[in-house]
C-alpha cells in the first residue's frame, strides 16, 4: 500500500477546521480540508466576529486586571442554572486558561481586534471583536494554510470514515460528486460545525415538534456529528440548543460591512484605524450589524405587542418560548410580523427598551430599524395602510386588534390563553416589523472528547485517530453568552493541529 499522502485530513472549512489546518500546517505537518460547500467559512463567516477571553495582552494594555478563575466562574452564569449544570467544566476552564494564548496567535497571523468591550455578567471587559468582521478569521488562516503547503478542496463533502480494526485511518468523501477516498499517516480531525439546520438531528433529539425550525446556518447540517455515531462515540447534550428565537430575515444586500474586503490591505488599514474611530462612530457601524442578525427581545411582547402570520391573524400567546417558536414555523412561509401601536412605538425608541442589542456595545430602537432596515420596518398612520403594504386581506388587523383589545380591556380571556397585558392596542401611528424567522442559532450538543480533542467512545476510551473540534466537538461545554463558541472554535482547532503534526505516525 502507498504511503498517504497526507498527515491529517479536516472536515470542514469554518472557523475551527481552518485553525486546526493553520497550526498543524505552520507545525510541519501536511494537511487537507475538506469543505462541502463552494466557498469556505461555515457559520463562522456570518457570525459577528467576538472572541471573549481573560487576562489576554489587549487587556493588559487598557489596564484591565483579570483571571481566568474570574472567567471561567464568570462563564457559569449566561445559561440558565439547569442548562448550566450539564456542563463540562472540568474542560471549560481548560479551554478558557488557553483562549488568550489564541488570541495572540490569531493577532501574530495579522488579525485586528477590537475592545476588550464589557458584556455582564462577566465581571470585567472580555469580549474582542475582530476587524472588521468574522470573514477575516476565513481569509487570514486559508492565507497561513496556503503558505504553508496546505491543500484546501472546496466541494467536497465527507461522508463516512475509512476505519482498519477501530483506528480512523481516512475519510470517504465526494468531490464534485465524485467519490473519493482521503488516507492519514496521523488522523483524522472532525470540524463540521454543529446540527441546527439538520431536522432529523433535531427532531431526535430535541422532539418531533422542532424539526420544523430553521437554523440560521444552512451549512450546519451535523454530518460530523452521524460520522461520529457511526463509529460509536459518546454523544453528549444532543437535546441542547441556543434558541430557537426570532430572528429578523437578513437583507437581501449585504451590509457595506460586510461587503467590504475582510483580508490583506484593507484588513491592515481598517486595523490601524481601529484605536483613532471616535466611538460613536464605532457604535453606529456595529448598529448596522445589529439590525442584520440580531433577535427582538421578548421583553416586546410582555409589554403588549403581538405577532401575526402572512394572513394578517393571530396564531399563539407570544409571552411563550418555545411554544411560539415551534408555532411561527408552521405559519405559511414560516414567517410573522410583530405590530406595535402608538404607545409600544414611543416606548422602544429610548433607552432602556431597545428592539435587540449587543449588550453594551450598541442598542437597535424603533427608529434605527425605520432608517437601517425598512425592508422589515414599515410605520403607517392606519392599519389599513400596513394591511395594503404587506398584502394582508382588508380589514383583518383591525379585527384581531379589536379582539385583542376585548382580553386587554379585561372584557373577554385571551384566545391564546395570554395574561398580564391591560393596554389596547390603539392610537394613530402603527409599526410593523418582520418578517421574523424562528431559528435555532446554534446546537451544543457533540461527542465527549478528552483534553487532546480525542473523540471518546461509550466507556470513555479514546477512538484512535479521531479528533473532533469547534460545535462538533463540544465536549460537553455549555458556551452560552457572546464570544466563547469562536473563542473554543479557534483555541480547539489551534490545539488539536499543533498536537496532532507533533505526533508521531502510528
Ligand atoms: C448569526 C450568528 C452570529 C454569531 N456570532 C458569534 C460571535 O460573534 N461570537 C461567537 O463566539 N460565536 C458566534 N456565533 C457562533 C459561532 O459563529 C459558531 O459557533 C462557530 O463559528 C462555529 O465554528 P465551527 O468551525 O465549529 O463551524 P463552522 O464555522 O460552521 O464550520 C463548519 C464547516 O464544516 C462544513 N461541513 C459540514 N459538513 C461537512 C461535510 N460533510 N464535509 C465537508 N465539510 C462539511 C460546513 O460547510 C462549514 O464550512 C454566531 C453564530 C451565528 C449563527
Amino acid at each position: 500500500m502507498t504511503a498517504p499522502k497526507h498527515d491529517i485530513v479536516i472536515v470542514g472549512g469554518g472557523g475551527s477546521g481552518l485553525a486546526a489546518a493553520a497550526s498543524a500546517a505552520q507545525n510541519g505537518a501536511r494537511v487537507i480540508v475538506l469543505e462541502k460547500e463552494a466557498e469556505l467559512g461555515g457559520c463562522t463567516a456570518i457570525a459577528v466576529g467576538s472572541f471573549t477571553a481573560a487576562e489576554t495582552s489587549y487587556q493588559k494594555k487598557a489596564g484591565i486586571t483579570d483571571r481566568v478563575e474570574d472567567h471561567a466562574q464568570d462563564a457559569g452564569k449566561f445559561a440558565t442554572p439547569g442548562i448550566e449544570a450539564r456542563n463540562n467544566a472540568e474542560l471549560r476552564r481548560y479551554f478558557i486558561e488557553r483562549s488568550s494564548e489564541t488570541l495572540d496567535w490569531l493577532a501574530g497571523l495579522g488579525l485586528v481586534f477590537q475592545g476588550p468591550s464589557p458584556e455582564p455578567p462577566n465581571r470585567v471587559p472580555r469580549m474582542h471583536n475582530v476587524v472588521p468582521g468574522a470573514r477575516a478569521y476565513i481569509l487570514a488562516l486559508e492565507q497561513v494554510i496556503r503558505r504553508h503547503g496546505g491543500e484546501i478542496l472546496p466541494g467536497a463533502r465527507a461522508n463516512g470514515l475509512i476505519l482498519e480494526k477501530r483506528r480512523v485511518i481516512g475519510v470517504q468523501a465526494e468531490v464534485d460528486g465524485i467519490p473519493a477516498e482521503f488516507m492519514v499517516s496521523k488522523g483524522v480531525i472532525l470540524a463540521a460545525g454543529d446540527y441546527s439546520s439538520s431536522p432529523d438531528l433535531i427532531a431526535e433529539n430535541k422532539g418531533k415538534e422542532f424539526a420544523g425550525i430553521e437554523g440560521i446556518c444552512a451549512s450546519a447540517t451535523g454530518d460530523g456529528h452521524r460520522l461520529c455515531e457511526a463509529v460509536g462515540a459518546v454523544m453528549i447534550n444532543m437535546d441542547v440548543t441556543y434558541g430557537p428565537e426570532l430572528r429578523f430575515i437578513p437583507p437581501e444586500r449585504k451590509s457595506l460591512l460586510r461587503r467590504l474586503p475582510a483580508g490583506g490591505v484593507f484588513r491592515n488599514v481598517m486595523g490601524a484605524a481601529v484605536p483613532f474611530v471616535p466611538k460613536g462612530v464605532m457604535n453606529a457601524v456595529i448598529k448596522r450589524e445589529l439590525v442584520t442578525w440580531q433577535h427582538p427581545e421578548d421583553r416586546i411582547f410582555r409589554d403588549g405587542a403581538i405577532l401575526v402570520n402572512a394572513r394578517g391573524e393571530r396564531f399563539c400567546n407570544e409571552t411563550v418560548s418555545p411554544a411560539r417558536e415551534i408555532a411561527i414555523a408552521a405559519q405559511p412561509g414560516k414567517i410573522a410580523y410583530i405590530l406595535l401601536d402608538e404607545r409600544l412605538i414611543a416606548l422602544y425608541d429610548q433607552w432602556p427598551n431597545f428592539i435587540s442589542t449587543a449588550p453594551e456595545i450598541a442598542y437597535a430602537y424603533v427608529k434605527d430599524y425605520l432608517r437601517l432596515r425598512p425592508d422589515v420596518a414599515l410605520a403607517m398612520n392606519s392599519l389599513s395602510e400596513i394591511a395594503a403594504l404587506r398584502c394582508i386581506p382588508p380589514g383583518r388587523l383591525e379585527h384581531v386588534v379589536s379582539v385583542y383589545n376585548r382580553y386587554a380591556t379585561g372584557k373577554a380571556a385571551d384566545q391564546f390563553s395570554r395574561t398580564g397585558d391591560s393596554a389596547p392596542l390603539q392610537g394613530s401611528r402603527w409599526v410593523m416589523l418582520g418578517p421574523v424567522k424562528a431559528c435555532f442559532t446554534t446546537t451544543e450538543g457533540a461527542p465527549a472528547i478528552n483534553r487532546n480533542m480525542q473523540v471518546l467512545d461509550g466507556d470513555g476510551v479514546p477512538i484512535p485517530g479521531l479528533y473532533a473540534v469547534g460545535q462538533n466537538g463540544l465536549g460537553g461545554q455549555i458556551l452560552w453568552g457572546h464570544g466563547l463558541h469562536i473563542a473554543w472554535a479557534m483555541t480547539s482547532g489551534r490545539l488539536a493541529g499543533r498536537l496532532l503534526a507533533g505526533m508521531k505516525a502510528p
